[in-house]
């Protein structure tokens, strides 16, 4: 910073006035953090000041404490206005003025922001309050029809100055700055300090003191960072893995690009079990209020926001900052991580890199000076092991805490009736224990992670099953190409009414034949194509001569060596790609992640169903 602050500096130290030195041991800060010992005395002194750190900083007491120390509680009028560049933060702000307030008899703060009822606002407006903290554009609406007057302004607070200018509000704060009273004080605060806003300084602010916290170190070294390249389709699959298995999580909020995204993830999450909600500008301010209380008060553990709206959202507990999709640029990044490490607790981050991202990921290391350490993804065996353990510790408690009395007689009852032992009574309520949350995971539920880093075919772990991904898919066509698959004509088809996961059954049950090995089916009316490896033995071929699907033998033939695009054009069958459209192979589509869309032709077994024990995919 480029003043020295002595260290060991207390808030006792700093010449506040008793209640809110009482409020600070209230709400349990030890000492002032270094930006507060920095700007409080220049404030109380009636200094302008430019104010110039990161995010997490403090800056909000910085500026808060000195303001309330300067306002007339017998006066019912504004004397200070803080802008503040978005709704969330301007609530925030003025709880926080509330709570360093809180043995401040007769004060009063009002908040001012787009989206909340006029009515509501000009009834507070009129009742009357000391300070102000409002958004640019709602600030400039009340001073226009008269029912914000700011004669009596002491103090104007600009906060975050840089994100106000990013979201183009700077010519409204220089025009609220134009509209108040030159006498003034006035205080900037800001993580960046580029041209324009220091342009706005050298005009508006009187010789202003220039306090500067040196960045990243402080708020980023609180933050665990890791990143892990992952597939687009497999994300959600990897973030379950990380939500169940990261030690240290408390509540987390999620990163995702758009509204709908938010949406549709927090739905996914809820159904995965998660208390997880969304948070974006599709939603009223109420609902989005609602929301962070909840977080707020543990009712949620994972909120999944956008950008804009979780900007300046200030929850000590949320201990992990997600970001599922990457952000635009750095400083989007920085803004996000520093949603967690809070209030000087640990914090970590970790993001997605989908292969193509792979260029911003070193941008933003090179940004942070800080190299983001590759994230492992815990094992099918890490997530069993967490579970036991978490359950084993229940049960601890439970035994340590609760009075068993009626239950242990309960049990013994059972051993007496059936002359069972314990143990097994208790495996069973074991067993019944965790129903909702199983101890023993199904792999179907927990599908692999490739790793996207890898080019030279995807790596695969024991975990298995998963599902195939293009390149996988392509690949196994290419085989046929080559000649490793061939196709075979079974005489069951449409007419008998056979679906795809029919014919990869019976195959797959009867010849033995593992269903990675089963090509592309095609269909035709009375008869299907099936690709098979091209050395099926005599032994496998016999029993599958006698094979019967839908009542039908099906005697299967060799047709010939697949040619790398076999049914198009060809009379009577009808082949098509995963798009339903008609066409064979080489479809360009995206993501590996295919659903069968039409009965006729089928893309592989992986999607029938026979690969293993696959339950129905929750949402
Ligand atoms: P900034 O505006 O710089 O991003 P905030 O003012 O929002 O930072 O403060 C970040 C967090 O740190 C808040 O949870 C706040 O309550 C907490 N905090 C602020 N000052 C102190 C302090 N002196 N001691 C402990 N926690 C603090
Ligand atoms: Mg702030």
């Amino acid at each position: 910073m480029s003043q020295a602050v002595p260290d060991g500096i207390r808030f006792a130290d700093l010449s506040l006035s008793a209640p809110l030195l009482k409020a600070l041991a209230d709400v349990g800060y030890e000492t002032p953090s270094p930006i507060q010992a920095a700007c409080i005395p220049h404030l109380l002194a009636g200094k302008d000041l430019l104010g110039e750190a990161q995010t997490g900083t403090g800056k909000t007491a910085a500026f808060a404490l000195p303001t309330l120390d300067l306002v007339d509680l017998k006066a019912r009028k504004p004397q200070a206005l803080v802008l503040a560049p978005t709704r969330e933060l301007a609530i925030q702000v003025a709880e926080a003025f509330q709570k360093y307030a809180h043995h401040m008899k007769d004060f009063h703060v009002v908040p001012l922001y787009g989206g909340q009822s006029m009515v509501v606002q000009l009834r507070q407006l009129s009742r009357g309050a000391q300070i102000i903290v409002g958004t640019p554009g709602r600030v400039m609406d009340h001073l226009k029809r008269g029912s914000l007057v700011l004669d009596d302004l002491r103090m104007l607070v600009l906060d975050e100055a840089d994100e106000m200018l990013r979201m183009g509000f700077i010519d409204d704060v220089e025009w609220i700055l134009e509209h108040t009273p030159a006498t003034r004080q006035t205080a900037l605060f800001s993580a960046t300090m580029p041209d324009v806003i220091r342009r706005v300084a050298h005009n508006h602010l009187r010789d202003p003191q220039e306090v500067k916290i040196k960045s990243a170190t402080t708020t980023v070294s609180a933050i665990d960072q890791r990143a892990l390249v992952v597939h687009g389709n497999q994300k959600l699959d990897a973030l379950t893995r990380i939500l169940e298995a990261e030690e240290s999580l408390d509540a987390a909020i999620v990163f995702a690009r758009t509204k709908i995204a938010t949406d549709e993830l927090a739905e996914k999450l809820e159904a995965r079990g998660f208390a997880a909600a969304a948070l974006n500008g599709d939603m009223t301010q109420g609902m989005r209020e609602r929301v962070i209380a909840q977080l707020k008060s543990g009712q949620l553990d994972i909120v999944v926001a956008t950008d804009v709206a979780a900007r300046g959202i200030d929850v000590p507990r949320v201990s992990h900052v997600i970001n599922y999709d990457i952000p635009y640029d750095t400083e989007a990044y920085v803004h996000r991580i520093g949603r967690t490490g809070r209030a000087g607790r640990q914090g970590s981050a970790i993001l997605f890199v989908t292969p193509r991202e792979r260029r911003m990921l070193s941008t933003i290391e090179r940004a942070t000076r800080q190299k983001i350490q590759p994230l492992t993804l815990p094992s099918l065996t890490d997530l069993t092991e967490r579970r036991v353990g978490q359950f084993k510790q229940q049960v601890m408690d439970v035994l340590e805490n609760e009075d068993l009395f009626f239950f242990n007689e309960l049990v013994g009852q059972i051993r007496d009736e059936h002359d069972i032992k314990p143990h097994l009574i208790a495996g069973a309520l074991a067993f019944i224990a965790q129903r909702e949350r199983p101890l023993q995971l199904d792999p179907a539920d927990w599908p692999e992670i490739l790793d996207a880093n890898r080019k030279d075919g995807p790596k695969r772990d024991h975990d298995k099953p998963r599902r195939e991904n293009r390149d996988e898919i392509l690949g196994r066509r290419r085989d046929v190409a080559d000649g490793k698959l061939a196709q075979y004509r079974i005489e069951v088809g449409y007419q008998h009414g056979v679906t795809p996961k029919e014919i990869v059954g019976a195959i797959a049950n009867e010849g033995g034949i593992p269903g990675k090995e089963i090509g592309q089916i095609h269909l035709f009316d009375d008869h299907s194509i099936v690709e098979l490896p091209s050395n099926l033995s005599e032994g496998v071929l016999g029993k599958l001569q006698r094979t019967r699907v839908c009542g039908q033998a099906i005697r299967i033939r060799h047709e010939g060596n697949a040619p790398a695009r076999p049914f198009k054009g060809k009379p009577g069958g009808k082949s098509f790609d995963k798009k339903g459209k008609r066409e064979g192979f080489g479809d360009k589509g995206k993501g590996g992640d295919f659903k069968p869309r039409k009965p006729r032709s089928f893309d592989g077994p992986k999607n029938s169903g026979f690969d293993g024990p696959k339950k129905p995919k929750k949402k």
